[in-house]
């Protein structure tokens, strides 16, 4: 399985599986924001992602939405995410 490899704030480097990411992408500008939960601390992190990030997330099979460009990720975006990890299913990616 493919493993993506970022920071967290708190912990430093983490791995993550395509399946622990959500991308939104910003059709204009071709970059986006990449939300996850690290795996260690399991806080939720947003990050910019850039041309070259979003090029490797897409071709790892991340899942994405198109989001328009009135702005960065929003609150009601990252709670209907938090939301989303209420289910025991995300769990298993993280011990992979
Ligand atoms: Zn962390």
């Amino acid at each position: 399985m493919t493993t993506i490899r970022t920071s967290c704030p708190v912990c430093g480097d983490v791995e993550l599986a395509p399946t622990d990411l959500s991308l939104h992408l910003t059709p204009s500008s071709g970059t986006g924001t990449y939300v996850f939960a690290c795996p260690h601390c399991e806080q939720l992190q947003s990050r910019p992602a850039n041309h070259r990030v979003v090029s490797i997330l897409l071709a790892t099979g991340v899942a994405y939405e198109v989001v328009d460009d009135s702005g960065p990720i929003t609150e009601t975006e990252i709670r209907e995410f938090v939301s989303s990890l209420d289910g025991d299913e995300w769990r298993h990616h993280l011990r992979l």
